[in-house]
């Protein structure tokens, strides 16, 4: 079991609290503009990741989450 920490680019309004929360200073902020006109999170360095949530939590647009895979590449279907 792995899993897969996803950012929702579209609901991002790139605030950067996740940036700021997480303790493996993973995530950043692109440089590239979202369609709604902001610069998003992303994960700058996945391989840090421990998916602690913590940036699930703070954030207030509610754009990350973190979802259980069967190994690293394939999502868990209910
Ligand atoms: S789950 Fe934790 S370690 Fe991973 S990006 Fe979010 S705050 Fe950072
Ligand atoms: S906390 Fe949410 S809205 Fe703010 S930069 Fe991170 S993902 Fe985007």
């Amino acid at each position: 079991m792995a899993f897969k920490h996803i950012i929702d680019s579209e609901r991002c309004k790139g605030c950067g609290l996740c940036v700021d929360v997480c303790p493996k200073k993973v995530l950043e902020i692109s440089d590239k503009v979202s369609a709604k006109g902001y610069f998003p999170a992303y994960q700058a360095r996945p391989e840090d990741c421990i998916y602690c949530t913590l940036c699930c939590v703070m954030c207030p647009d509610v754009a990350i989450t973190i979802i259980e895979t069967k190994d690293s590449n394939e999502a868990v279907t209910a």
